[in-house]
C-alpha cells in the first residue's frame, strides 16, 4: 500500500480524533486531558514517550531500525478564552473555552502521521520526534520551554518541520515561502501618570488623558520616520485605559499594544524609541510615562533548502498546481523557537471551503475548518519525514 492509501483508511480515525478534542478544548499550559490522550495514543504505538515537558507537552521518539538524523514533526494543543457560537454536534462543551484556531486539528493530524510512520519503522534510518506543544496561543508560549528543558537534545533534532491550518486558503492547497513567514510579536504598556482632579479646573491637574491622546499619534512617528521604509513594522495600541466619570480627571492612563517586526534588530530598536517619544511627551505636558517592553516570538525563518523539500513533497502530495507562494504574516507563531535551533520549514494547510460555509477566520467565535484537510496534513508529515530517513 502507498502512503495516500495508508492514510486515507485512517481517514475516519483523525476525524474522530480532531472532534473529540474540538469538543474538549483547554487554555494553554492546562491541556491535562488532551496530552493524556497524546501520551496513551503514543505509548500503544511503542514510541518513546515523555510526558510534561513544559507543564503538559509531549515527546513521542520513533526510533528507526538504524542510525541516521533525527527529524522533529510538532503540534501545538491549546485552545483559546473563546465562547463556541458553531452549532455542531461535537460543539465544545467547556463553557468559553473553544478550539478557535485548529490546533485540535494539528494535534489529530499529528498523532495519526506517528501511527503510520510507526507502521514504517523497518524502513526508517535515523529518529522521529513528535513534539505535542502547550501553549502556542499565550506568549510566552510552551516551545521555548521545551527547548530549555531539552526537546531539541537526546538524540540532537536535525530538521523541524510543522503546518498550520489555514482558513484563508482552499482546502486542497499547501502554502509556504522560503525566508520570514511570520513576524515578531512584542508587547507594551505605557503608564502615564498626571494628577487627577475636577474636570472643571485642568489648570489645577495634569490630565494623563490629553498625554495619552498625544501619546498614541506620536508613536506612528516611529513606524513612519524612524524605521526604514522599506522595513514593515506595525504599531498598534489596542487598549487605552483611564478614568471613571465624565467630570473627573482620572490619575493615570495606560496605553497597551503589540509591534510586530520582520527583523531582529529592527525589534530591539523599538523600545529605545517608544521610551523616548512617550516620557518626553509626558514630561512636556507635567506628567510622567514609564514603558514596559515584552519582546514575545521572534520571526519564523524558513531555510532555503528544507522550503524546497516541502515543495517537493507537497507536490507528491497535492500536485504542483496546489501549491501557492503565501505572503508574510504579521502574526507571530512560536514554532519559530525550534526553526531557530534547527533548519526546517513550517507551512499554511489549506482548510477554507466556502460553499460548505467553512471560511471564518481564525480565532472567531464562528471558527471551524474543512476536515478534508486532515488526511492531506498526515500525508504531509509522514512523507516530510519518510523522505529524509529512508
Ligand atoms: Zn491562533
Ligand atoms: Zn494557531
Amino acid at each position: 500500500m502507498n502512503i495516500k492509501d495508508e492514510v486515507k483508511e485512517l481517514k475516519d480515525e483523525v476525524v474522530r480524533l480532531r472532534r473529540d478534542f474540538h469538543m474538549h478544548p483547554e487554555l494553554a499550559f492546562e491541556e491535562e486531558r488532551t496530552s493524556q490522550i497524546v501520551e496513551n495514543y503514543l505509548k500503544e504505538l511503542n514510541l518513546e514517550v515523555k510526558t510534561h515537558i513544559s507543564k503538559t507537552g509531549v515527546v513521542g521518539l520513533l526510533r528507526g531500525k538504524d542510525g541516521g538524523p533525527t527529524i522533529l514533526l510538532r503540534a501545538d494543543m491549546d485552545a483559546l478564552p473563546i465562547e463556541e457560537l458553531n452549532d455542531i454536534p461535537y460543539r465544545s462543551v467547556n463553557k468559553g473555552v473553544m478550539h478557535a484556531c485548529g490546533h485540535d486539528g494539528h494535534t489529530a493530524m499529528l498523532l495519526v502521521a506517528a501511527k503510520v510512520l510507526s507502521h514504517h519503522r523497518e524502513e526508517i534510518k535515523g529518529n522521529v520526534k513528535f513534539v505535542f506543544q502547550p501553549s502556542e496561543e499565550k506568549d510566552p508560549g510552551g516551545a521555548i520551554k521545551m527547548i530549555e528543558e531539552g526537546v531539541m537534545e537526546n538524540p540532537h533534532v536535525d530538521k523541524a518541520f510543522g503546518l498550520h491550518l489555514g482558513n484563508m486558503i482552499p482546502v486542497g492547497i499547501i502554502g509556504i515561502k522560503e525566508g520570514v513567514l511570520t513576524a515578531e510579536a512584542d508587547r507594551f504598556k505605557i503608564t502615564i501618570t498626571g494628577k487627577g482632579g475636577h474636570g472643571a479646573y485642568p489648570h489645577t491637574s495634569v490630565d494623563p488623558v490629553v498625554i495619552a491622546s498625544h501619546t498614541v499619534l506620536a508613536l506612528q512617528q516611529i513606524v513612519s520616520r524612524e524605521i526604514d521604509p522599506v522595513q514593515p513594522i506595525v504599531l498598534t495600541v489596542g487598549k487605552i485605559h483611564s478614568g471613571d466619570a465624565f467630570n473627573v480627571i482620572p490619575e493615570t492612563a495606560e496605553l497597551l499594544g503589540t509591534v510586530r517586526t520582520l527583523d531582529k534588530n529592527i525589534a530591539r530598536s523599538v523600545p529605545e524609541k517608544m521610551e523616548r517619544i512617550s516620557t518626553h511627551i509626558a514630561e512636556a505636558y507635567r506628567g510622567k510615562a514609564k514603558l514596559e517592553y515584552h519582546f514575545g516570538y521572534p520571526p519564523l525563518i524558513n531555510s532555503k533548502e528544507e522550503t524546497q523539500y516541502v515543495i517537493k513533497i507537497a507536490k507528491q502530495v497535492v500536485g504542483e498546481k496546489h501549491i501557492v507562494t503565501v505572503s508574510v504574516s504579521m502574526g507571530g507563531e512560536d514554532m519559530a523557537y525550534f526553526l531557530e535551533k534547527a533548519k526546517g520549514a513550517f507551512y499554511w494547510l489549506g482548510s477554507m471551503n466556502k460553499e460548505k460555509g467553512l471560511d471564518k477566520p481564525h480565532h472567531s467565535a464562528y471558527f471551524n475548518f474543512d476536515e478534508d484537510a486532515l488526511p492531506i496534513g498526515v500525508e504531509m508529515h509522514t512523507r516530510i519525514a519518510l523522505g529524509l530517513l529512508k
